[in-house]
């Protein structure tokens, strides 16, 4: 099996970034994660942590995938999250909807064990692990793995979980896929400004899918398929999310626009996924079932 270690990260989804490992369409992958701090933020007394000059997100990659082609889709299942041992959170002066709260970084350490952490004596949550960037490289400039956009990237949408299956565009050839900034719990929105931040393995199965058109990045989880769609604001994203989903609906259930319109009105929800990236993320939520019904299978 293909292992992409920790040692292998950049700050930037790039098409002329080498890549740091080759795989068969089809074949599966192992992803080893720093956290978003580059793995430097190890004790509350030294929120800024230890090193000099650490990556802002890194992301680990890129992974070069045989047989996919500009115009194709990488489906990406992600067929298992494992968190390391314990996670760290932090708050900032400058970023996030309560940085006027704070005049300089503080962190808190936490220990991730039996997929629990203890928040403090009198609450104890539940892991969900999640993925927060990962993406393929763009077709022009490079974009670094703090931004949202087209090409996924640092989306941290929190359905990016153990058993969901994600749809990149394939940009350049061999995709150069990417993935880091796991978190071990985070809600809707990320509006502090980070998730339980830790690093971990990722592992996944690509598979280049030829003629197939989704709206992507697209993504199947728990039941529901969804778009997601990174703007300036959120207005922006929502509307782009739910438009793109709802082109979807026409054609996988064969509707007109006021049909797919009522679909989506009686049956997709719009949520936030972040709103402190330097662009807002949507996504747009639709039972897979309700398509089915028509007769449409996910590829
Ligand atoms: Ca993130
Ligand atoms: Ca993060």
């Amino acid at each position: 099996m293909v292992v992409i270690g920790r040692d292998k990260v950049q700050d930037i989804l790039d098409k002329n970034v080498e890549p740091a490992a080759v795989c068969d369409s089809g074949e599966t992958v192992v992803f080893e994660t720093r956290d978003c701090y580059d793995d430097c933020v190890v004790s509350e007394e030294r929120p800024l942590g230890d090193k000099e000059n650490p990556m802002e997100n890194p992301a680990t990659g890129p992974l070069y995938v045989k047989d996919a082609q500009p115009g194709d889709v990488l489906k990406v299942e992600i067929l298992d999250i494992v968190p390391r041992s314990w996670g760290v959170m932090r708050c900032s002066p400058a970023a996030g909807v309560f940085c006027e709260d704070f005049d300089r970084r503080a962190a808190r350490i936490f220990e991730l064990k039996d997929g629990k952490t203890v928040f403090d004596e009198k609450l104890t949550l539940e892991l969900d692990t999640m993925i927060g960037v990962i993406g393929t490289a763009p077709a022009e400039a490079g974009i670094t793995t703090d931004t949202p956009e087209s090409h996924g990237g640092n989306m941290d949408c929190r359905k990016i979980v153990k058993g969901s299956v994600l749809y990149l565009p394939v940009n350049v050839p061999g995709a150069l896929l990417s993935i880091g900034d796991l978190h071990g719990l985070m809600g809707d929105g990320e509006v502090m400004i980070c998730g339980l931040e830790t690093g971990g393995e990722v592992t996944v199965k690509v598979t280049a899918l030829k003629d197939c058109r989704l709206p992507t990045p697209f993504l199947y989880c728990r039941g529901d398929v969804m778009t997601i769609q990174s703007a300036a604001t959120l207005d922006g994203a929502g509307d782009a999310a739910a438009k793109a989903m709802k082109e979807f609906v026409k054609t996988a259930a064969g509707k007109d626009d006021f049909e797919a319109g009522m679909l989506m009105s009686l049956l997709s929800n719009m949520v936030v996924c972040q709103v402190v990236d330097p662009l807002k993320t949507v996504r747009v939520e639709f039972p897979l079932k309700a398509l089915e019904a028509y007769g449409y299978k996910l590829p």
